[in-house]
């Protein structure tokens, strides 16, 4: 995961960039650091924990500097351990977003070679590797490509040399060039959004391409090619990219109430692209979806309605399961991959291996310029706004009603796949505006905070979204909860039922009921606690928490519920809400 960032512009440099990190750090946040150049050498300020600003420094009166942010892969969380690393000389320092596969071996020839490494991260490899090209070639820029060359994995970089010139070269993990053409400012990050309010052009690299920037310059290469090539900046187009939490406590409470505005932005989407995906789809063999971590329960609520509604033979995988799919996959599918980042590497890896079998690819990803959005037939982008909080709410909301709707979409039933979404929205709102269901949620909260482990059970329309119910519990309040196959209960998992033990069950108005309904009665009757999230009261409910009937949306509405309770339930355990211990929100690494 980690963020990357970089400024060359008139002001201070560490400033820009620390405030750059503050914007990133959804990316990572072990540590962070930040190098500038002074006047004739490089200084490097890092730590552990959420980016500071510092204090008043020669540093801060630089203006050029590069950062990171850091979710530690190879390396414990430490301050040496913190990116950017510098060269023996101190002549430049460099960090990295990605993992270097071949460290080791890479590692233990340099230490051969007499080579000593301060930290245990795979970056440092890098430096040691660029330090002994340089004793054989001509200039750094010769030997960054040669040891680039030399790295597997997926791994973007960005150096700082004494000279004053930023490089960043992209394999795999993202990097985007962001230009204002009045200051001629210049920022690198890995997301747009980072530097958005500050430039009106931006360049979205591609792999093995490589950048040196120096004031008012940018020279670009492609390391594939072997040639140079001229960056054709495009004009940076980006709604809504300052975010604060606009009087809300926490951004996960903010974005829970941003859904029904985030669902209703699907129906002012191109028509153009609808009606593409209808062909594609109708003339399918096999439509998969895909994601990982929400977007993967996304994609299983997505191949839900697809098979529910229209019928398709619809597959759902998450990212790195996917493997064992590649022999099946052929130029007669389809698959549509829902994403917040658009940049995760579990998904792009298999995107990469499907797209030269040629699978039709189709993206609804949120962060605008992202790189599965950029090896999509179709990439819908879906317009939910920036999402900071770690934990995703509205953007996997948005994705499962962007599912059903277009489930509606490609039998010719949009008029209704509209109107449910409209009367969803509403009834939506009113859920969100009408203080008792947050009371009533706060006192499920209080008992829950009590409880080692949580049990869910789900069916039907209400299957996937009960996991994403887990997932929300596990992130937010680090408890053990477990998502549970309502019909299935009954041949294992009922051994872990006792007294006392709270089982959640999320259902509908529909043909699961009765299901449901057995599934309350075999746990009831072994002691557990039942709180019931659905719109009908079934008998044996030691709590009830009615939720308005939507019909066929109920899953859609269920999900508010449920992120409720575990943003209510984090709160009451003092959680870190918006950034949950060891998880980042981007994940670019495998
Ligand atoms: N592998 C690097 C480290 O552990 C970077 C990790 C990342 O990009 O998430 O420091």
């Amino acid at each position: 995961m980690c963020g990357i960032y970089g400024y060359i512009g008139s002001k201070s440099a560490h400033e820009v960039i620390t405030d750059g990190l503050k914007r990133l750090d959804y990316r990572g946040y072990d540590s962070w650091g930040v190098a500038v150049m002074n006047e004739k050498d490089i200084e490097v300020t890092k730590d552990v924990g959420l980016v500071k600003s510092i204090e008043e420094t020669a540093a801060k009166h630089s203006h050029i500097g590069i950062g990171h942010t850091r979710w530690a892969t190879h390396g414990a969380v430490t301050v040496l351990n913190a990116h950017p690393h510098l060269s023996t000389d101190k002549t430049f320092t460099l960090a990295q977003n990605g993992i270097v596969e071949n460290f080791k071996e890479l590692k233990d020839d340099l230490v051969k070679k007499g080579y000593k490494f301060e930290s245990q991260t795979d970056t440092e490899v890098i430096v040691r590797l660029i330090e002994e090209e340089m004793k054989t070639l001509p200039n750094i820029h010769d030997a960054i490509i040669k040891t680039f060359r030399k790295l597997t994995g997926r791994n973007t970089i960005i150096v700082l040399t004494h000279k004053g010139e930023i490089i960043a070269a992209r394999n795999g993990s993202p990097l985007v060039i962001g230009q204002n053409s009045k200051t001629s400012e210049m920022y690198v990050s890995s997301d747009t959004l980072s530097f958005a309010p500050y430039v009106d052009e931006i360049l979205v690299m591609e792999n093995m391409q490589i950048v040196y920037l120096t004031e008012n310059k940018i020279k670009a290469h492609d390391m594939a090619k072997g040639t140079d090539f001229d960056p054709q900046f495009e004009k940076l187009d980006v709604k809504n990219s300052i975010v604060d939490k606009a009087g809300y406590e926490h951004y996960m409470l903010k974005e829970i109430h941003e859904t029904p505005e985030s669902i209703s932005a699907i129906l002012h989407s191109n028509t153009e692209k609808y009606l593409s995906l209808a062909g594609l789809l109708k003339t399918s063999r096999t439509v998969y979806t895909m994601g990982s971590g929400s977007a993967g329960v996304a994609a299983a609520q997505i191949a839900f309605y697809l098979r529910q509604n229209s019928k398709l033979n619809a597959i759902s995988l998450i990212g790195a399961e996917a493997q064992e799919y590649f022999p099946l996959f052929t130029k007669d599918d389809v698959i549509i991959v829902p994403s917040q980042s658009g940049e995760t590497a579990d998904v792009l890896e298999v995107l990469e291996v499907i797209k030269k079998k040629g699978t039709h690819i189709v993206s609804y990803v949120n962060m605008p310029g992202s790189m599965i959005t950029r090896m999509s037939e179709i990439g819908f982008l879906a317009e939910a706004g920036p999402e900071v909080c770690v934990m995703s709410t509205k953007v996997f909301t948005s994705q499962i009603a962007w599912g059903y709707y277009v489930s509606k979409y490609i039998m010719g039933n949009k008029d209704l796949g509209e109107k449910e979404l409209i009367t969803l929205t509403k009834t939506m709102k009113g859920y969100l505006e009408d203080k008792k269901n947050h009371d009533a949620l706060i006192e499920l909260a209080k008992m829950l905070k009590e409880k080692h482990d949580i049990f869910l059970l789900g069916k039907y329309q209400n299957f996937a979204v009960m996991h994403e119910g887990m997932i929300k519990l596990i992130e937010g309040t680090y408890k053990h909860a477990h998502a549970l196959p309502a019909g299935d209960l009954k041949h294992y998992a009922i051994t872990l039922i006792e007294q006392g033990v709270p089982v959640i069950a999320v259902y509908g108005d529909d043909i699961a009921n009765s299901d449901i309904e057995n599934s309350i009665s075999q746990v009831k009757a072994r002691g557990a606690t039942v709180i019931g999230v659905g719109p009908i009261r079934h008998g044996n409910l030691d709590h009830f928490l009615r939720i308005p009937n939507t019909g066929e949306t109920q899953a859609i509405m269920n999900i508010i519920p449920l992120q409720l309770l575990a943003y209510y339930l984090a709160k009451e355990l003092g959680n870190s809400i918006d950034k949950p211990r060891n998880i980042a929100k981007s994940v670019t690494v495998k």
